[in-house]
């Protein structure tokens, strides 16, 4: 658990003027526990820690959109009618890209961006330039195939 990180994001919840509550607390901490995971607003609500009480779902969710709003976590759509998040990685400059079976619902990630050369083309083609781009690739993964 990296007590840095946490310390960072809490101040990026002060810097917005937001109070740095006991459930933003512990969904920041939960997120930063499993930093390479794609989770729904329900696995967060299931990973969070003795089953606190006092954080319902619908907490979660409010303090999801919230973080999201703030740049702190992306929201991420793998078109199965569910929504997940991962933290954001400021060493990332480019997002990287997903792999998801279609058969387990794994989600798995590509670090390379192989859009280069295309993004050239559609400059020299279409004279537009593209700052950004998102890209999922949908299958079978290694265990399914
Ligand atoms: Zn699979
Ligand atoms: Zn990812
Ligand atoms: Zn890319």
């Amino acid at each position: 658990m990296n007590k840095d990180k946490l310390a960072e994001l809490q101040r990026q919840l002060r810097l917005a003027g937001l109070k740095s509550t006991k459930p933003r607390y512990i969904i920041l901490e939960s997120l930063l526990n499993f930093p390479r995971n794609h989770f729904s607003s329900d696995d967060i609500h299931g990973i969070i820690p003795g089953a606190n009480p006092h954080i319902g779902i619908a907490t979660v969710y409010r303090t999801l959109s919230l973080f999201e709003q703030m740049g702190i976590i992306s929201k991420l759509d793998f078109g199965d009618g569910v929504y997940r998040y991962e933290l954001k990685r400021p060493d990332e400059n480019h997002h990287h890209h997903h792999l998801i079976c279609k058969h387990c619902g794994s989600i798995s990630e590509v670090e390379e961006d192989l859009l280069d050369a295309l993004e050239d083309q559609i400059l020299r083609k279409y004279d537009f330039v593209v700052n950004d781009h998102e890209l999922k690739f949908f299958g079978l993964c290694k265990n399914c195939k």
